[in-house]
């Protein structure tokens, strides 16, 4: 840190992402996409590549027109930027501030609490229950800027609609987040509430399911008075935020719907097939709603085994964190990956066992 590093920053850690190693690694540790994304988008995009001498759109209507049409809302009540961490920390800035702290369970998106101290707001952390499900009573009058991811990370646990809708009832005077990285992979989403609620706000990312991940593509979705706060920081940081390829491959990823479906779909068959595979070996899995498991098994420790499947060629995440450090995070790949995962995990635990 040089000496003119503000002292504001004191207690700032940065996130730490998912490994991008170099060569033969399997890489099942950040939640991507393991299939390309929509042809039509990358068509888009390379027409785009020769115009970009000159400015992107700043109001960045084509594609929010697009996508607003998709959801069945309005243009202005949607907002697009770099990525959804982007949008998360606009709502950060936007909402919270020494009256308004920032609040989020203990167990939740690593970085909401990088966000509050950026920010330089406070955060109040309410434990999720000793089932890993979001204490919804413990929601109820929270009294600041609520950060829900739903479904959950790293948990993968889903709440239904019916209870976020009480937590976005029970706090009137607090905008409540919805945060939807993870909602194609079998969520509720809360975007059909935006008109019924005032405060609440949902953030969707097209990295996940929509496989744009390297393309940096996020979105929020609120009411318009909502959209014109988060704008405000916007056009007040960087109008630019969204390339020209990027937009047009979201557009085309929006287009291809058939492709988007059917990648959610495959996700979801394979998420289920490897769990059911795991649980003959002892394992115990979270109930996930997302391309991704949270599993543990009582004869190894979650970073033994991690530290082994690395061993094998194969990347997954281990949450060095005390309710979870029994588990181990797979994201779901390729169907031919996670048989060889499985491979890899039956050999590990045939070794253990000796
Ligand atoms: C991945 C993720 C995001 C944001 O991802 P972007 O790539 O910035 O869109 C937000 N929230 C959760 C819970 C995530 O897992």
């Amino acid at each position: 840190m040089s000496k003119f590093f503000s002292e504001k920053f004191n207690n700032l850690t940065p996130y730490v992402p998912g490994e991008q190693p170099k060569g033969e690694f399997i890489k099942l540790n950040a939640n991507e996409s393991p299939y390309a994304p929509s042809p039509l988008g990358v068509e888009l995009a390379c027409e785009e590549a020769g115009k970009v001498n000159l400015y992107p759109d700043a109001t960045l209507s084509a594609l929010k027109e697009t996508y607003a049409t998709y959801l069945g809302v309005k243009p202005t009540e949607v907002i697009a930027t770099n990525g959804s961490d982007d949008v998360l920390n606009f709502a950060f800035n936007a909402f919270c501030d020494n009256k308004t702290p920032a609040v989020f369970a203990d167990i939740t998106y690593g970085f909401y609490e990088v966000f509050a101290k950026l920010n330089g707001v406070k955060a109040k952390i309410i434990p999720l229950k000793s089932d890993f499900t979001i204490d919804v009573e413990a929601f109820k009058n929270a009294g600041g800027t609520i950060f829900l991811a739903n479904p959950n990370a790293p948990t993968g646990i889903s709440l239904s609609l019916a209870k976020v809708e009480e937590i976005i009832k029970a706090n009137p005077n607090n905008v409540v987040v919805v945060d939807e990285a993870y909602v194609d992979f079998g969520g509720e989403s809360a975007v059909k509430l935006i008109n019924k609620y005032e405060n609440l706000l949902v953030t969707q990312t097209f990295s996940k399911s929509r496989s744009l991940a390297g393309a940096r593509l996020g979105f929020g979705i609120a009411c318009e008075k909502l959209i014109l706060d988060l704008e405000t920081i916007r056009y007040s940081t960087n109008p630019y935020n969204i390339n020209k390829m990027t937009m047009a491959m979201g557009i085309g990823s929006i287009l291809d719907d058939g492709y988007f479906k059917t990648n959610c779909q495959k996700i979801i068959e394979t998420r289920q097939f490897f769990v059911k595979k795991l649980e003959g070996l002892g394992f115990e899995t979270l109930p996930s709603s997302t391309n991704f498991i949270l599993t543990k098994n009582k004869k190894i420790s979650g970073c033994e085994l991690f530290k082994k499947i690395k061993e094998n060629g194969i990347l997954v995440r281990h949450f060095n964190s005390p309710r979870v450090r029994d588990y181990v995070r797979i994201t779901i790949g390729e169907f031919v990956d996670m048989q060889k995962l499985f491979t890899v995990i039956e050999k590990i635990m045939e070794e253990n066992s000796l």
